[in-house]
């Protein structure tokens, strides 16, 4: 008699929660993410106890009809692609469909939206199950209220940092996501005090000026490349200005923040003989090519990236770092270390 069962779809999205939530920034990440993917000019996030209690996410985008509402919350529903070669040209942030059915599996979600048309839905889920459903005002927009996350999976719960760290993370997160997108203008407020402000003017100056204060982004250094697959550009700061630790450099492919060690490495080597050992520069680089020659399927979070040709494009970036700093100091750009 065989033993095996297929899993009922509350019980596998919780599963898969396990990967994509791991803490309230994962959740900040996947609704400022599909807020961006919607095309929205102005996105507000809200957070009551580091999120614990409650996030909401409000955006200005293209929003759902009633049926795409519901939908939405079901595994591998996505708008986002429809085949196998999408799969491999993805342009925007989202594409596996899973981040609304994993957070609504392990939290309560109430999700208003309407595409403008169409009249405006209010639908609840509570673990997994949609609980209710009503009509409300058709504003062009989402607004999604995620509370009690992990409500349902003490485990999780327990694993979870101070309420410090957990904000933290999300702060982090934001400020990555207004790096990443000048022409947006972002808004986090934690416990009804505002920590994130960015005008969506479309300077990335600017949003370096609104996160790291105004006299880091005067000592900014621009640098700018191009090889036959990649362009990169960004800002590095001079080598007076420095921080204690890696994180303050932000690498983005394509719009994506992603955490990648050869880029990260690239950067740093760069700087190699102008910065004290120990200390690192604030920098913000954004890596723009096919997305043909990136892959972003290497995990959940998709954080993690896969890039071709790496080590061509490490070269141009160091090479375009290095000329910008030694060029600030009147030095000669000395090549730095392979
Ligand atoms: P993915 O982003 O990978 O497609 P999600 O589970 O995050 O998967 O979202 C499912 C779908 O719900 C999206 O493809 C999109 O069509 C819709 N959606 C989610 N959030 C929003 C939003 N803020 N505005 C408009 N549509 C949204
Ligand atoms: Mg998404």
């Amino acid at each position: 008699m065989g033993q095996i069962i297929l899993m009922d779809e509350p019980l596998s999205n919780k599963i898969a929660a396990g990967e994509v939530v791991e803490r309230p920034a994962s959740v900040v990440k996947e609704l400022v993410e599909n807020a961006i993917d919607a095309e929205a000019t102005s996105i507000e996030v809200r957070l009551e106890e580091a999120g614990l209690k409650s996030i909401r996410v409000t955006d200005n985008g293209k929003g759902m009809d009633g049926g795409d509402a519901v939908l939405s919350f079901s595994r591998h529903a996505t708008s986002k692609i429809g085949n196998e070669h999408d799969l491999f040209r993805i342009r925007t942030l989202g594409f596996r469909g899973e981040a609304l059915a994993s957070i609504a599996a392990v939290s309560k979600v109430e999700l208003t939206t309407s595409d403008g048309e169409s009249p405006g839905i209010r639908v609840q889920v509570e673990g997994s199950r949609v609980t209710g459903q009503e009509g409300a005002p058709s504003r062009k927009g989402t607004d999604i209220s995620v509370s009690q996350l992990f409500y349902n999976t003490p485990a999780r719960l327990k694993y979870l940092k101070t309420l410090q760290t957990e904000i933290g993370h999300s702060i982090d997160y934001m400020n990555r996501m207004a790096l990443s997108h000048p022409d947006i203008s972002f808004r986090l407020l934690h416990n009804n005090q505002e920590h994130l402000r960015t005008s969506g003017s479309g300077s990335l100056l600017k949003v370096i000026s609104d996160i790291y204060g105004a006299g880091t982004a005067r000592k900014m250094l621009r640098f700018e490349a191009s090889s036959a697959d990649y362009e990169v550009s960004g800002y590095g700061t001079v080598p007076d200005i420095t921080r204690a630790s890696k994180n303050y450099i932000t690498v983005l492919v394509n719009g994506r923040w992603v955490k990648s060690f050869m880029v990260n490495k690239a950067i740093i080597d760069a700087y190699h003989t102008y910065l004290p050992i120990g200390r690192y520069p604030i920098a913000v680089i954004s890596i723009k090519g096919d997305p043909y020659l990136t892959d972003v399927n290497v995990h959940p979070a998709k954080q993690q990236i896969r890039l071709s040709k790496e080590s061509e494009l490490c070269a141009l970036i160091r090479d375009a770092v290095r000329q910008a700093v030694a060029g600030a100091l009147g030095a000669p750009a000395a090549k730095p270390p392979k």
